[in-house]
């Protein structure tokens, strides 16, 4: 799934000869490696996770390389670790004050020697960090990229002894990505200026023209790629027809009580107007977009990430600064405009690889709208993209197969089997014979003349009593109410699935006048039959409809899995749940005393473990993943404490 290739064009040469050989690796009394010495010793971790081993003895060797590795992959690791075994300072760029103080928090509770050096210093704290830089006292130090690139500081950085330079979220150097920082772009002369200092770039993002040009920019196009694939097992992929979206929205947010997540919508005013109305629901949730003061925005993701907001509503504008491991879901309030961004915005959910949930609320309005905006500015080829980049969404939402499949596919990747955890693997469609309704609906839009939309094709079918029904005669058309049987919903589904089918045609152009295509001609004549899936129905009590199971958000059927919250254990061995929530609030406890996020002190995994093992010693607390020796001495007591309470 790892592999490392050194051409332009991303091709894949086959595993690294660093990667996990398990022979070595779990060989009893085989020395271990510095590396793996320090990821026990410091992290706590018990192993690599895919790809990582071979970054860090590449970088530690005095490599340069470009890694892509999915968000909540593990890309921090791949440059600590080596800032540790290397000699002297390693210089971290990171785009965000805020992601440098999560992860100089992080790594101060593991007793690294990391600071950072940004405009939120004092004059005081900048001389002293910039004192303890000189004097040769930091592993780690992350700085923001205009403070590099100045002339003084550069200056500064040639006189020391530099072990390696990191340049985190490294899309933001193209102005093809989501997040371009134009301070980024001046980083490309720090390869030229410190020949002897490997140089690693490392970014998550989905676009291959961004990748590319991330390397060119970095000067990187000779260095080694390492490329982890992009599948996030652990999310579950779900999307759901909007119908009543708030209501949804809320039975899934209180089926996750005090479960981090976030709400993307399109628009500020949708923001603030579904924050609002969480709150008057009893959740508490902040709004977040570009509109708000920078104070107010600080505040939210700073409350977010200390627990003190489970949800905050958002738009696409919140995005960069989020580093909280443990969201366990991300809900899609209307449709995003590119794959891209779906899966950028969706992978912010479950970082800490436990599972976690990705929602997305569809509905072809939506599509309609997003559609008249694309189209409505730019130029031609810009639109021409765009389109097509919306359409691969419409694509991913409306399939009939695996979520997963559909959404790698599209990333350039392919998955062998169907992957279990989306909403289709875990519920897939039935089937129905659909012949009949089908030809009904294709003559319809042939007797309206091919002249009228969807919803009004639909009138006809249904026998709309209307007064826009008489002045057009078209209450006198044979198609008149010979569809009365089926819903609108139904139809709805039915004239969605013979447009992906290509038996009918919505010139988007034209208002979305539904036109015929030469496929019809055959189902129309009685040639061919046609099967197509039942429509999935989210229907609220009380509106009946053809499967009405008082669900909200859900799918058709009661019995179906996807309706319950992603469980935070695997549940191959029993959790003990009651143990868990208290090792919670001790971290709680200790997190509040020193006004850190509480994941800083150990993340949801680490305490489940915990509470599975239950380990009795300080010993045995150290073999827990995530337990390393500095947190042992700062924190093992106050839980083991918890732990031998019955
Ligand atoms: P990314 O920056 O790629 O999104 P992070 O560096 O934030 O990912 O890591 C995601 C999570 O995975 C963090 O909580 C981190 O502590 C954890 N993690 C990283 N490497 C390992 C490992 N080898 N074993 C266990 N957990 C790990
Ligand atoms: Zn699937």
């Amino acid at each position: 799934m790892f592999s490392q290739c050194t051409d332009a064009g991303d091709r894949v040469l086959g595993v690294s000869p660093f990667d996990e050989l398990p022979a070595a690796r779990e060989g009893v009394g085989t020395p271990l490696s510095g590396s793996e010495a320090a990821l026990h010793r410091v992290f706590g971790f018990r192993e690599f996770r895919p790809g990582q081993r071979a970054i860090v003895e590449h970088l530690v060797s005095g490599g340069d390389a470009f890694v892509l590795m999915p968000t909540g992959g593990g890309k921090s690791l791949c440059y600590q670790l080596p800032a540790l075994i290397r000699p002297g300072t390693a210089v971290v760029v990171s785009p965000l004050i805020s992601l440098m103080k999560d992860q100089v928090d992080a790594l101060q509770a593991q007793g690294v020697a990391a600071a950072a050096f940004n405009s939120s210093l004092g004059p005081g704290e900048a001389r002293e960090t910039l004192a303890r830089l000189r004097a040769g006292e930091l592993d780690l130090l992350y700085v923001a990229p205009e403070r590099v690139m100045a002339d003084s500081f550069l200056g500064l950085l040639d006189e020391l002894d530099i072990g390696l330079f990191a340049i985190d979220e490294a899309h933001c150097v193209s102005q093809w990505g989501h997040d371009f920082r134009p301070e980024y772009v001046q980083l490309g002369e720090l390869r030229a200026r410190f020949p002897g200092v490997p140089l690693v770039a490392l970014t998550a993002t989905a676009d291959e023209q961004t990748r590319e040009d991330v390397r060119l920019r970095l000067g990187l196009l000779d260095a080694p790629v390492f490329m982890a694939g992009f599948d996030r097992p652990n999310i579950r992929y779900l999307v759901v027809e909007k119908r009543r979206p708030f209501e949804q929205l809320r039975a899934f947010v209180s089926e996750r009580a005090g479960l981090s997540g976030i709400v993307y919508c399109l628009s500020r005013k949708r923001v603030e107007e579904v924050a609002a109305k969480l709150r008057a629901a009893g959740v508490e949730a902040g709004a977040y977009h570009a509109g708000l003061a920078a104070e107010e925005r600080v505040r939210v993701q700073e409350a977010f990430q200390h627990d003190r907001l489970q949800v905050v509503v958002a738009t696409v504008a919140f995005g960069l600064g989020i580093d909280k491991p443990d969201v366990r879901f991300v809900v899609h309030y209307d449709m995003p405009k590119s794959i891209e961004s779906y899966y950028q915005e969706t992978g912010r959910a479950g970082r800490d690889g436990l599972p976690a949930d990705a929602l997305l609320l569809y509905s072809l309005a939506d599509l309609v709208m997003a559609r008249v905006l694309v189209e409505g500015g730019g130029n031609p080829e810009q639109i021409r993209i765009e389109l097509h980049k919306l359409n691969a969404m419409v694509g991913f939402a409306e399939t009939l197969g695996c979520r997963r499949r559909a959404l790698l596919a599209y990333l350039g990747e392919t998955l062998e089997k169907d992957c279990g955890n989306c909403d289709v693997c875990l519920d897939p469609p039935d089937t129905y014979d659909a012949t009949e309704d089908a030809q009904k609906a294709l003559s319809c839009v042939y007797r309206v003349g091919q002249r009228f939309g969807m919803a009004h094709v639909i009138d006809v079918l249904r026998g709309a009593d209307t007064e826009r029904m008489r002045s057009l005669g078209h209450d006198r058309l044979s198609t008149y109410g010979i569809g009365a049987h089926l819903g609108k919903d139904v139809w709805t589904s039915l004239f969605r699935q013979l447009i992906h089918r290509g038996y009918l045609r919505q010139d988007i152009a034209k208002y979305s006048v539904l036109t015929l295509t030469d496929r019809a001609r055959p189902l129309l004549a009685g040639q061919e039959q046609l099967s197509l899936a039942l429509p999935r129905f989210a229907v609220t009590a009380g509106e009946g409809g053809p499967e009405g199971d008082g669900r909200t958000y859900g799918s058709r059927s009661r019995r179906s899995r996807r309706g319950s919250p992603a469980v935070l254990f695997d549940g191959s061995i029993e959790l003990d749940r009651d143990l868990f929530e208290r090792l919670r609030m001790v971290r709680r406890r200790l997190a509040d005393e020193q006004g850190v996020p509480a994941y800083v002190v150990f993340s949801d995994a680490t305490l489940q473990e915990m509470a599975v093992l239950r380990p009795a010693s300080l010993d045995a607390l150290l073999a827990v993943n995530g337990v390393g020796e500095v947190k042992l001495e700062r924190y093992g007591a106050p839980f083991l404490e918890e732990l031998s309470r019955q």
